[in-house]
């Protein structure tokens, strides 16, 4: 049986050190596909990079409601355009709105998920939520 991991941060510290490392342990245990996520659009591309350097490697793109404040300013289309690449599978990661909120004052998932929520419908991926 593969698995899919579906919500992994291939891009960050801890495990950018031993990507290769990380993705052989993934293999090893059966993970087949993983999808990492994207939580700066400003970080997009190194998020797309590590999928393309990868066959079973796929991204979203997205804005965690914790950095939501840092991108309030990129539109919704350049979203869209960033979603329509090949290895994009989710938009996100786009936020649980009250969950967030009640943990943590300075989620701002509300000011970010409704256009992820006008956008995900257009397309034919899914949308990846912190929950
Ligand atoms: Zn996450």
């Amino acid at each position: 049986m593969k698995f899919v991991d579906h919500h992994c941060h291939l891009d960050f510290p801890q495990l950018a050190e031993d990507r290769a490392g990380v993705l052989a342990r993934a293999r090893e245990a059966g993970v087949g596909v993983l999808v990492t996520i994207s939580t700066r659009i400003r970080r997009f591309p190194e998020i797309l990079g590590i999928a393309e350097e990868h066959a079973n490697v796929y991204c979203s793109v997205g804005t965690h409601p914790h950095n939501a404040h840092e991108e309030l300013d990129i539109p919704l289309e350049e979203i869209v355009r960033l979603s329509e690449h090949p290895k994009v599978v989710a938009i996100g990661e786009a936020g649980a709105r009250l969950l967030l909120q009640a943990l943590d004052p300075r989620s701002s998932g509300g000011r970010v998920s409704p256009p992820y929520r006008r956008c995900a419908p257009d397309r034919s991926s899914a949308g990846d939520s912190h929950a």
